[in-house]
């Protein structure tokens, strides 16, 4: 699997830089206390980093990636060992080696993905050489497949099971993290509804229906960027995160979305998909999601009212233009 395609997929989890969890701390410390090592990690493997969900022994989260010996691990299916690691030439002049945490023996299992993807390792580390025998290499791979287990309940709940588009659970949980920020980047927020769908659900059936709604979502994020985030609410209803987003450009993407669902094919049925959306600005004084949501669904109920496959803005009638923003020739 090519380096693209691996990262792509350690994306989909949405694991890196979260905090501490549970179930990922209780596998580590059970390897601890088996293997009786200082030092215990759960490691991903970035495009430049290695970063940690589990820690035990070390206060750092992450190294650059030309340190990370879960590098090396990760180009195999076996568990890595190296028992003495100032005396192995691949690892004797590694900073993790020659300076803290003082690396002599490493064991690492890869996480290794349904798809054949190796995400990173789970590792056993001490600062005295160690033999490894196959009993406790088999035993750390049974480890890193909970490890897995554990990442793959996560992206299920994490995902609609059908389009693939980030649940309503994870949604908010991406919300929060972009508030809850030092300085939170100005954020938009798009609702839209797919138009008629009861129709197309009883003129071509419900799996025509469900090929839609994949295909959506497979348009939407094609004319998005990679930092934002879709979400299917629930049914027909879809929602969109625009993190760095000015008043302006959230219009302006809410209406590629409309032009993209709307240029959209889908064989299983002759007519044309068209939705209605709602376009809002964070704003400070929201408490939650459901405040700003509140705002795009009432702009969106407006191009429903209005006619339908359109866009409006939750300033239109408020006539508030947020972050200073002028809107240009926002007539719809
Ligand atoms: P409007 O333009 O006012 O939004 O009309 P509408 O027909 O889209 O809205 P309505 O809320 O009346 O109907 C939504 C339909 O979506 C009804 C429901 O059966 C269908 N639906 C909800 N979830 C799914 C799903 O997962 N798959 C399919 N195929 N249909 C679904
Ligand atoms: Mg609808
Ligand atoms: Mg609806």
């Amino acid at each position: 699997m090519n380096e693209v395609e691996r990262l792509r997929i350690l994306g989909q989890y949405g694991i890196l830089d979260t905090p501490n969890e549970e179930p990922f701390e209780r596998i580590a410390a059970l390897a601890r206390l088996i293997f009786e090592t200082p030092i215990v990690l759960i490691s991903f493997v970035d495009d430049r980093r290695q970063w940690f969900k589990t820690n035990i022994g070390v206060d750092f989260r992450e190294t650059p990636r030309e340190q990370a010996f879960c590098n090396e691990t990760i180009r195999s299916d076996e568990v890595l060992v190296i028992s003495d690691a100032e005396h192995d030439i691949r690892t004797a002049r590694n900073p993790l080696v020659t300076g803290i945490p003082h690396i002599r023996f490493y064991a690492g299992a890869p996480l290794v993905t349904p798809e054949k993807a190796r995400l990173g390792s789970l590792c056993v580390i001490d600062r005295e050489p160690r033999r490894f025998d196959e009993r406790q290499k088999a035993i750390l791979q049974s480890l890193a497949g909970l490890v897995m287990k554990e990442m793959e309940l996560r992206r299920q709940t994490d995902q609609d099971w059908l389009t693939g588009a980030t649940s309503r659970l994870a949604f908010q949980a991406a919300v929060e993290r972009l508030v809850e920020r030092e300085e939170p980047p100005s954020i938009g927020l798009i609702s839209f509804d797919i138009d008629h769908f009861k129709q197309i659900n009883d003129r071509f059936g419900h799996l025509a229906g469900d090929r839609v709604l994949i295909e959506v979502v497979d348009v939407c994020r094609t004319a998005l960027r990679d930092c934002d985030v879709i979400s299917r609410l629930g049914g027909e209803e879809f929602a969109v995160l625009l993190p760095g987003a000015t008043a302006n450009s959230a219009f302006a993407i809410a209406e590629r979305l409309r032009q993209a669902i709307e240029a959209s094919r889908c064989p299983e049925m002759d007519g044309t998909v068209t939705a209605s959306f709602g376009v809002t600005m964070f704003e400070p004084s929201d408490q939650s999601l459901a405040d700003a949501l509140r705002r795009a669904d009432e702009a969106l109920y407006r191009s429903k009212a209005n006619g339908r496959n359109r866009v409006t803005c939750s300033w239109v009638q408020s006539g508030d233009i947020p972050n200073g923003n002028r809107i240009a020739g926002n007539g719809i």
